[in-house]
């Protein structure tokens, strides 16, 4: 049996979040990627002409799942959240654990534990689609801050992400990018394709068009928070010799008070 491809609408919310609604037009199944503004979603819906049926949260921040609960009474969707965070989850129906496999559809989705940004975070795999939503685990040229994890949880679940395949799209939830970029240029000053994506980082902000989504390729050649291991940024940081994860430490300490 022949399947369509998901459909993606992405649209800005709050103040610097992004929504993502993914469609299965065979089954007419519609999932939001969190709920971080309920009223956002809705025009999204309306806009589409959808009708919500999944949510499917990453973790548990307020600009995550804080319009679980509304929309889960409007339109008795099911929702979907990470195991660990089952108590932090308003309304959730399904609970998925790390390397979990669920159907939209039929479009296999594999759930991966990240955390480090919070100690329940998952983000997602669509695995036919090469697409991924990382939630607040890893922005472009930028991860999450660790309000709950250690900086070794962080580093790992960002290495995660960098072993999927160079094409995954990667939909990080907020536009970040052009702060992220200011800092990354602080701790890889000489790196040519962090030059080059600044340029178009810069050019893409002041024409107001979105930096998401980014992809695994492009993320390992500039962002520095997945570049922890490469010896050009110990070197620039004056840590050669030092484990990986101390690198990455540094380079999180950095950010916080850039
Ligand atoms: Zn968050």
């Amino acid at each position: 049996m022949n399947q369509s491809p998901l459909e993606m609408y992405m649209f800005p919310c709050l103040s610097d979040n992004y929504g993502f609604l993914i469609h299965d037009i065979d089954n007419k199944l519609t999932a939001t990627i969190d709920t971080p503004e309920v009223s956002a979603i809705e025009q999204a819906l309306d806009f589409k002409g959808w009708n919500l049926t999944h949510i499917i949260n990453t973790h548990h921040h307020y600009d995550h799942a804080g319009g679980n609960l509304e929309l889960k009474n409007k339109t008795n969707c099911q929702i979907i959240g990470p195991e660990m965070d089952q108590e932090r989850i308003p309304g959730i129906d399904k609970k998925i654990g790390h390397e979990e496999v669920f159907y939209f559809g039929i479009h296999k989705v594999i759930c991966y534990h990240t955390p480090g940004h919070t100690t329940g975070h998952v983000v997602y795999y669509f695995q036919d689609q090469k697409i991924a939503f990382v939630g607040d685990t890893l922005f472009a040229m930028g991860c999450g801050r660790l309000f709950e994890g250690t900086p070794e949880q962080m580093w790992n679940s960002l290495n995660i992400i960098s072993n999927w395949p160079e094409e995954t799209q990667l939909y990080c939830a907020h536009e970040y990018t052009k702060n992220n970029a200011e800092f990354a240029i602080t701790i890889d000053p000489v790196n040519k394709n962090l030059i080059d994506r600044i340029k178009e980082v810069e050019e893409k902000r002041i024409n107001d068009i979105p930096t998401v989504p980014t992809n695994v390729a492009i993320e390992k050649l500039t962002n520095p928070f997945l570049r922890a291991s490469e010896s050009e940024i110990k070197q620039e940081l004056n840590m050669i010799g030092h484990s990986d994860e101390s690198v990455f430490a540094e380079i999180r300490r950095r950010k916080d008070s850039f």
